[in-house]
């Protein structure tokens, strides 16, 4: 997928969202030699970060990215690669653009948000709803909720309320930019 209207203000936005970290780049390769995506697709963190700077195009799956952190960990100045691609994560779902990734994490997330803790089956019905997926995978499903290892039912956390009010405090620091 390619990002190419408001190439400055995304690349503005990312700066400004991540403290112009991404400058501190030397373009070593570190971060692609650990990244786990970049051994099976070529989804490289390096290039993604070489091409914001320049301002070029971007056609690299963002979806890709499983947010696992080893990049950051073991880029020697320590550049939040996640924290960049979340802001492209953001970017392609306020155009519209969903994915299967974005759809998990929103997904996930709402089952969070709604019951201050997972629940496993409201978040897998969700994904599978929205992604079009509805039977794929059943097979691993049910023996689960069969055996009870995930509840039909949601259980609501002591804490739903403290968990609604970060996800209200998170969305307002991010209106604000
Ligand atoms: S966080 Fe994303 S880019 Fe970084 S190593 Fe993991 S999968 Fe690769
Ligand atoms: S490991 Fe860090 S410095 Fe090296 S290319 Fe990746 S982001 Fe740049």
């Amino acid at each position: 997928m390619e990002i190419k209207e408001n190439k400055n203000n995304l690349r503005n936005n990312i700066i400004k969202k991540t403290k112009g970290e991404l400058f501190k780049c030397f373009n070593c390769g570190t971060c692609s030699a650990g990244c786990p995506v970049s051994q099976i697709s070529n989804f490289n963190p390096r290039k993604l970060l070489r091409k914001i700077i320049l301002g070029i195009n971007l056609d690299e799956d963002i979806s890709a990215c499983v947010s696992c952190y080893t990049c950051n960990a073991r880029c020697p100045n320590g550049i939040n690669i996640p924290k960049i691609i979340d802001v492209l994560k953001i970017k392609y779902n306020l155009e519209g653009v969903e994915n299967r990734g974005s759809i998990f994490n929103k997904s996930f997330l709402s089952t969070v948000e709604k019951n201050g803790r997972l629940y496993e089956v409201g978040m897998l019905l969700k994904y599978k709803m929205k992604s079009g997926n509805l039977l794929q995978d059943v097979e691993f499903g049910l023996p689960l909720i069969l055996k009870g290892r995930m509840g039909i039912f949601p259980h609501k956390s002591k804490n739903a309320k403290a968990a609604k009010e970060i996800f209200r405090k998170v969305r307002e620091i991010d209106e604000r930019g």
